[in-house]
């Protein structure tokens, strides 16, 4: 159907009814652009949606912009090329530099499964093929155009944009995009209203469509606890077990905010003598970006310099396992955030049977990993090809999180100075969105929609 003039159309193409794959299209007189392009993650249903075909023709969509460096909104770029793409990406600086870490591990995960599913016969092909591989993501590294805040970045005759800050992970960014003069507020995921290391959401006051995350849609983050008196506790119960205490975390701002508190507590002097290690490659290559792009940061030059002074850095393999191998008391920070692989599953081997250890979540598990399963209560879990008890301590700290909760979503909504025509509400589990739907509705009367997969609405 031909589209009438000054009418432009918005199709969820993922990230609607779940929590992953986000990619939004916006199409005007022919031209298509991209907002995120993320990967299905989570249960198998969901994961098998990136092995789909692709619902219209990557050739024909002129940009992508992306609005920060998680997987579920970046992973599923080098896809996107191989079938035909070939348009520029746009991004903050760093999140073009995180991108690119965040890709590259997604590709070397895929890679070492599928020659595992190959070598183990549970393929049903003779040779299972990943994803997509390092390679791919190297042909779509020279497609990306880095750009400051609010710098605006014109598309075509039809189309531009800006990025605002959006507080939830370094560079992330709200995607501010004006199409034949309307304003269209796309938020990516939203930080939290007083995020620990990065700048706060930017308050924008008028938008004629806004499409909204909603994540943390149902509940309110426990802001009761000081989170760094609760690591403090945690630290040193581990000290008087002479036990090790192993943090799982996210490689990205979560491990950042560790080395952060860790900090902090030596600061005030509260700190008592241990290791501190970070075992994790991609922590490490994410915390020299954190270390470039300081003036993205709240925290001083000097903080974020002495920050990582004081952690001790494991470079490679050998080093690895020469820290699983030593029986000293320590604090371990380590990939992947939710034990679906990394290093952090060398170290559980060695202490999950030990009641003196400590297993200490500090973000998100999503449905189907292993730390759901730890963090719910399972006494056996399956790794390295076995089954194995959970007799160490399991602690958590569910207060960090980068995205903003109900209350702090619905804060940054009473700020625009005008209703917007409609409100959007995508990246959610159904009854995430449902509960903030109601909200939005009951308290601000705004028109509010849930769209699902594929569906595509005619705005003007
Ligand atoms: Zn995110």
């Amino acid at each position: 159907m031909k589209i009438m003039d000054n009418e432009f159309k918005i199709q969820f193409l993922g990230g609607a009814g779940t929590v992953t794959g986000s990619k939004t299209l916006v199409e005007v007189e022919g031209k298509r652009l991209l907002i995120d392009c993320g990967l299905f993650q989570g249960l198998k249903e969901l994961r098998k949606m990136n092995w789909m075909d692709f619902p219209i023709d990557p050739a024909s969509i002129d940009a992508v912009v992306l609005t920060h460096a998680h997987l579920d909104h970046c992973g599923y770029l080098p896809l996107l090329v191989k079938k035909g793409f070939s348009g520029k990406i746009h991004c903050t600086r760093p999140t073009l530099n995180l991108t690119e870490v965040i890709l590259k591990d997604s590709a070397k995960i895929q890679e070492e499964d599928a020659e595992r599913a190959t070598s183990h016969g549970y393929s049903k092909h003779e040779k299972a093929t990943p994803l997509y591989e390092v390679k791919d993501v190297m042909e779509c590294m020279p497609l990306f155009e880095g750009h400051e805040l609010n710098e605006w970045v014109i598309l075509n005759e039809y189309m531009k944009f800006e990025f605002l800050n959006s507080g939830h992970i370094l560079g992330g960014a709200f995607v501010n995009l004006i199409v034949n003069g309307k304003k269209v507020l796309f938020t990516g995921d939203i930080g939290r209203m007083e995020p620990m290391l990065l700048y706060p959401p930017k308050h924008v006051k008028e938008a004629d469509y806004i499409v909204l995350e909603s994540t943390y849609g149902d509940r309110n983050h426990d802001k009761s606890k000081d989170v760094k008196n609760e690591l403090l506790e945690i630290i040193n119960e581990t000290i008087k077990n002479k036990g090790t205490l192993m943090i799982p975390s996210f490689a990205v701002e979560r491990t950042q905010e560790i080395m952060y508190l860790i900090y902090k507590l030596r600061q005030e002097r509260k700190f008592p003598n241990i290791d501190v290690f970070l075992d994790s490659p991609m922590g490490m290559n994410a915390t020299n970006i954190f270390h470039q792009y300081y003036e993205w940061q709240k925290i001083s030059t000097k903080e974020i310099n002495e920050m990582y002074h004081d952690i001790i850095f494991i470079k490679d393999i050998l080093q690895s396992k020469a820290l699983v191998a030593d029986n000293k008391s320590k604090i371990v920070i380590a990939g992947s955030g939710m034990i679906e692989g990394g290093r952090i599953l060398h170290h559980l081997n060695k202490h999950i049977e030990n009641p003196n250890d400590t297993l200490l979540f500090v973000g998100f598990q999503g449905e189907g990993t292993r730390g759901r399963s730890i963090i719910e209560g399972d006494s056996e879990i399956k790794f390295f090809g076995q089954f194995r008890e959970v007799r160490c301590n399991i602690r958590s700290i569910s207060s960090l999180s980068s995205h903003g909760d109900r209350e702090e979503m619905m804060d940054w909504l009473r700020k625009f100075n005008s209703p917007p025509k409609t409100i959007f509400l995508n990246h959610g589990e159904p009854h995430q969105t449902e509960a903030l739907r109601v909200k939005i509705q009951h308290e601000l009367h705004w028109k509010v929609i849930v769209p699902k997969l594929q569906e595509s609405f005619e705005l003007k």
